[in-house]
């Protein structure tokens, strides 16, 4: 029999009840591990192994962890965590995974296991976005079509992950936005880590560089942040254009830049533009990016297109006859990310009305006015149902302001705008004070990631959608 009244055996309760609600990787990877510090009336002080632990916990279990223990004491519960090196248990295992894959379904996605030889300090707002490594197993190379406008930048993508560090570095890959700039960085960390370890990649926007610097800067761990960027074999960053006008941050990924080079270590860089096309970024950093290969992605021709709708269609599980294929590529010819849209908008009208796929239902989906009676879907409106479920001003949510009570809203219209509209990230970014499109992106993914992985909030957004008038992602 447990003794509930002595602490250890709360916790031994408390233990057993984790075991039972989350799987069994998780549990040996994140639970194992954990010991009792203390639990002294309403606190509980659990002890983890190392800083990253305590993240991960605290961002991905606090709640699981706080209502086990409310249970099993019976009263309200104060969970804190303390970095003790000696806390029990058997270390996790050692195997890669690359985390939530975003192309999957069914399962719940797993959280990932922390490295074992190389743990990363901790950033800011850390949470499943900080991740070592979070990579969207559809976008391989063998997902990737080839065609005239975009060969050049994958066979160096290709040649740059069979030999990192030799064939060029670093590869610099631009263009506009919804060209593969993304998938083809995905592509090289997934192709380098069929044969290298996880924590040899560090895969990242220049965004969550710049957060996680500037979050390094103001807590003193600017070390553990070097460490971190300094010891890879391949770095990538996504949206290198971000750097524009910040001065320090160009500073640090200057000497990171350098390092990595000097030891013949892989770079690999994406942007909006082309090294010296980027407003405000030091000449230094310019000349460097073009030390090795600068590439582009240009807009991709029909026959490219229709193999792509082709492609994603048979991804999907969408049988869609040759007129409809060709009307897809017809209608978007800017941007790949809009003939994915294209698809799933066709998917869900021939689910909901229950018919095949054909050239009429195309134009039905695609052709917003053609909704049946519902009134086509503006960002005026997104933003009045949006703002109207969480009971805030439409002025704040295009305000700079910060916090959760305006943050989760906005990030949801972007979302909501992104999955009914063909507006693109900068058009959506403009209804919020000319927010960058790195931004959109960044909260269209943590929607997209919380919706996955929260039944009840993808319940809101669902009906949201519903709403809306267009069919439920
Ligand atoms: P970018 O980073 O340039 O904005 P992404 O890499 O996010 O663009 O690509 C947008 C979408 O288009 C992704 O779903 C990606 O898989 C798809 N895509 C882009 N280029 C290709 C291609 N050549 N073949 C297949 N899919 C592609
Ligand atoms: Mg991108």
């Amino acid at each position: 029999m447990v003794d509930l009244s002595d602490p250890a055996g709360r916790f031994e309760r408390l233990m057993s009840a984790l075991r039972s609600r989350v799987n069994r990787r998780q549990f040996a990877t994140w639970f194992r591990r954990v010991g009792l510090d203390r639990w002294e009336g309403a606190d509980l002080v659990v002890r983890v192994p190392n800083l990253f632990y305590k993240e991960w916990l605290r961002s991905s279990f606090h709640d699981l962890i706080t209502r086990a223990a409310e249970d099993v004491a019976g009263a309200p519960t104060r969970v804190g965590y303390v970095v003790a090196p000696d806390a029990p248990g058997t270390p996790p295992p050692a195997e890669a995974d690359l985390g939530p894959d975003e192309g999957g379904e069914g399962d719940p996605p797993e959280v990932p296991s922390p490295p074992e030889a190389h743990v990363p300090t901790p950033f800011a707002g850390s949470g499943p976005q900080d991740a070592p490594l979070r990579l969207n197993r559809t976008y391989t190379f063998s997902n990737f079509i080839v065609g005239p406008s975009n060969s050049v930048a994958h066979a160096s993508a290709l040649g740059v992950a069979r030999e990192p560090g030799r064939a060029y570095n670093p590869l610099f890959i631009h263009g506009p936005v919804g060209l593969g700039k993304t998938h083809l960085l995905h592509a090289i960390c997934l192709e380098f880590l069929e044969r290298c370890p996880r924590d040899r990649v560090c895969f990242l926007s220049c965004e969550e560089f710049t957060n996680e610097f500037v979050h390094a800067l103001r807590h003193n761990q600017l070390e553990g942040f070097r460490d971190r960027f300094r010891n890879v074999e391949l770095l990538v960053i996504d949206d290198i254009h971000f750097l524009k006008g910040k001065e320090r941050t160009q500073e640090e990924f200057f000497h990171t830049f350098n390092r990595l080079y000097q030891t013949g270590r892989q770079i690999v860089l994406s942007s909006d533009a082309a090294p010296g096309e980027i407003p405000m970024l030091e000449e230094r950093l310019v000349s460097r990016f073009h030390w090795g290969l600068v590439t582009n992605l240009d807009h991709p021709e029909m026959e490219t297109r229709m193999a792509i709708v082709q492609h994603k269609a048979a991804l999907h599980g969408i049988q869609v006859p040759n007129e409809v294929v060709e009307y897809i590529a017809t209608t978007f010819r800017n941007n790949i990310r809009e003939l994915e849209g294209a698809l799933v908008s066709i998917r869900a009208r021939a689910s909901v009305t229950q018919r095949p796929v054909c050239l009429e239902l195309a134009r039905e989906a695609l052709n917003g006015s053609a909704r049946t009676n519902a009134p086509a879907v503006t960002m005026e409106r997104i933003l009045d149902t949006v703002c109207g479920h969480y009971q805030v001003k439409v002025s704040d949510l295009r305000s700079k302001r910060r916090g959760r009570s305006v943050s989760e809203p906005r990030q949801v219209v972007m979302y909501v705008a992104r999955t009914l509209t063909n507006l693109s990230l900068d058009e959506i970014g403009a209804h919020f004070g000319g927010r960058d499109h790195t931004t959109v992106l960044y909260a269209v993914r943590r929607v997209a990631d919380r919706v996955r992985e929260d039944p009840a909030f993808a319940a809101i957004v669902n009906r949201l959608v519903d709403r809306l008038g267009g069919a439920p992602s």
